[in-house]
């Protein structure tokens, strides 16, 4: 018979392991949405789009030519030249496709360097806000997380100067999204090539540059770090084809780096999942070397969503909010509406006030707090306009309850 208590069964490494903050949430918004409350959810990380056509045709053309079979841990040489040749043409970056390994999505490419790479006790620099599975990881791995706080004077943005004070010796890794998930924010060149610069004077730093939101942006302009020559060989970069080609399901991402931490990143893959899936992979080529349309018109749909929260969100007083320049999540500022009393009840944290606004205004949104934004909370604009123009009114007029002032 197993122990009373199984949690004494698990491993370790599983003991620091957060608990999905997030998850409570998602059951609870189930169950309103169940007895017929009409929830709306602002809480998704995921595109709302289907993949474009050209892409599932590829994907069933795949299996009628019978691509059932294991393909290259690192993934099929096509691919792998589809992504080096993406990499040259869109972020200025020289790898061949030795320097490629492709994953099960970018998470497992993060998982990949971040076991490859982090001993217990090393210390990996993570700019916040950040995905929180970067924090996750790191913890699996035995590192120690290390927080590179940005300031709301510079968009939540951690700076060059800031990353310089924290590397220490036993730093191993500095990791950063950019379109960030949780803000939005985009790190500029000039930025890019400051923090390069310090990372340049620290030859045992690595850096993962998660580019993952590349191209739901809205400015033309978009960097990676490791298009800078002399810090290439120190820079990881990551992406897939989750985001900006509606591809989540689909699990295909990638890691571009040199060789030796390709060959480390394969050895891990290659024990733990071997190639993705062939099919997805046929797909994938598909999405990088056919017509970039269904992107750009996207694109085009975030841009006016972003800019249709922005206004909805002014409507509300006293919430703080950076406006995006990618991705499709606003992370608002919500202390001023945190510490008070409602129904006997005190909203102490964002995760509190995050709950009550699912309880009254219907509305699912996620607490900041496992993206290291405890006082802010995010919300994801990848769902219809017609959901945001009546998720947004609600969450005003519950707000403007909660702090007793009249309604106009
Ligand atoms: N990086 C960031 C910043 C993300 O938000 C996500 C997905 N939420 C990923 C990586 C992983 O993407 P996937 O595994 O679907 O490719």
């Amino acid at each position: 018979m197993l122990p009373a208590s199984t949690s004494s069964l698990l491993a370790d490494r599983l003991h620091g392991l957060g608990e999905s903050q997030t998850l409570a949430m998602t059951v609870r918004a189930r169950a309103l949405r169940a007895q017929g409350f009409p929830i709306i959810n602002l809480s998704l990380g995921e595109p709302d789009f289907p993949t474009a056509p050209h892409i599932r045709e590829a994907a069933k053309q795949a299996i009628d030519e019978g691509n059932s079979w294991y393909t290259p841990v690192a993934g099929t040489l096509e691919l792998r030249q589809a992504i080096a040749d993406k990499l040259r043409r869109e972020n200025n970056i020289s790898w061949n496709p030795e320097n490629i390994l492709v994953s099960t999505g970018a998470k497992q490419a993060l998982a990949n360097v971040i076991l490859a790479l982090v001993n217990p006790g090393d210390e990996v620099l993570i700019f916040a806000p950040y995905w929180l599975t970067y924090h996750e990881l790191v913890q699996l791995a035995g590192g120690v997380p290390v927080l590179l706080e940005g300031s709301y004077a510079n968009q939540l943005k951690a700076t060059a100067a800031d990353l310089s004070d924290a590397i220490t010796p036993r730093t191993k890794l500095v990791v950063y999204s950019s379109p960030c998930n949780p803000t939005g924010a985009i790190f500029s060149r000039e930025e890019l090539t400051q923090m390069a610069r310090v990372v340049a004077r620290h030859p045992r730093v690595l850096v993962v540059a998660d580019e993952i939101y590349e191209h739901i942006r809205f400015q033309e302009e978009y960097f990676s770090m490791a298009s800078l020559d002399f810090v290439r060989e120190q820079v990881i970069t990551v992406n897939g084809f989750s985001k900006g080609y509606a591809m989540t399901g689909w699990r295909v991402g990638y890691l571009a780096a040199a060789r030796w931490i390709v060959e480390a990143c394969n050895a891990v893959q290659g024990q733990v999942t071997s190639g993705p899936c062939a099919i997805s992979q046929k797909a994938a080529v598909a999405a990088l070397t056919g017509t970039q349309e269904p992107v750009r018109a996207m694109q085009e749909v975030y841009r006016r969503r972003r800019d249709l929260v922005m206004e909805l969100l002014g409507a509300i007083p006293h919430l703080p909010v950076d406006e995006p320049a990618g991705a499709f999540f606003l992370l608002p500022d919500v202390s001023y509406y945190l510490g008070r009393e409602v129904s006997g009840q005190r909203l102490a944290t964002a995760q509190d006030l995050c709950a009550w606004l699912l309880e009254e205004a219907h509305v699912a949104l996620v607490t900041g707090a496992p993206f290291g934004a405890p006082t802010c909370i995010r919300l994801s604009y990848a769902t219809s306009e017609e959901n945001l123009r009546q998720a947004l009114p609600r969450l005003r007029t519950t707000l403007a309850a909660l702090v007793g002032h009249p309604q106009e």
